[in-house]
């Protein structure tokens, strides 16, 4: 019998630190677009934050993997770590395309990033290599894309209704900053690493 071919995820990000709202985001991705895996991506330099001074990715790589350990479906890549320069989607498309040439290969997004999309490198090149998955985010509404546009890439961009987190990297920092909880915006193996290590103080 032949063997159905691989469906995967790819779950890019900064992750700093990686939370509820991306592991929902992944887990709905998986069941709506029959992943075999999803597969969370560091950026080591992601482009658009060069300016602001991100954590070691070291500590965001572990912290994927804390979160991620209990999902069989869910891996962590050190792609992006391993890749000198900025971090560009396109290069990790292209790569992951290399290592699994027959597999379909989707892109996993929140809208706020899909609509940032054509600030990205090489955007149209980008939508022809791989389809996204764009999940909704409260706060971010896709139809802000534009009528032409999304008619443009109707076939490459896949709306993906999810029940919505109001949750995000920037206000677990603030949190932490301000001393206000964390609890249940995040596994508790990743809250402990943060108290351990001491991040974001
Ligand atoms: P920051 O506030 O630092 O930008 P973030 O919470 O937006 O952090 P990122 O690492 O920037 O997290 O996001 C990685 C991906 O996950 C992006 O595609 C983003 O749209 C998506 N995402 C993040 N949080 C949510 C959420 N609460 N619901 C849906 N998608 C999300
Ligand atoms: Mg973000």
């Amino acid at each position: 019998m032949e063997k159905k071919e691989k469906v995967i995820g790819i779950m890019g990000g900064t992750f700093d630190p990686i939370h509820n709202g991306h592991l929902l985001t992944a887990e709905c991705a998986a069941y709506q677009y029959d992943l075999d895996e999803v597969i969370f991506v560091p950026s080591a330099n992601p482009p658009h934050k060069v300016e602001k001074n991100i954590t070691d990715a070291e500590d965001r790589y572990t912290m994927a993997l804390l979160a991620t350990m209990s999902n069989p479906k869910f891996r962590v890549s050190r792609m992006e770590m391993e890749r000198k320069g900025l971090s560009y989607t396109i290069d990790t498309v292209r790569e992951f395309k290399k290592l699994y040439p027959t597999a379909k290969i989707y892109f996993i997004t929140g809208s706020d990033a899909i609509l940032e999309i054509f600030t990205w490198k090489e955007p149209e090149e980008l939508l022809k290599q791989a389809e996204f998955i764009a999940a909704t985010r409260p706060g971010y509404c896709l139809s802000q894309l534009g009528q032409k546009l999304y008619d443009d890439y109707r076939d490459a961009i896949h709306p993906l209704e999810i029940p919505g987190l109001a949750i995000s990297s920037t206000d677990i920092r603030q949190r932490i900053i301000e001393g206000r909880p964390i609890k249940y915006q995040l596994p508790e193996t990743v809250e402990m690493y943060i108290k351990k290590h001491n991040l974001y103080r």
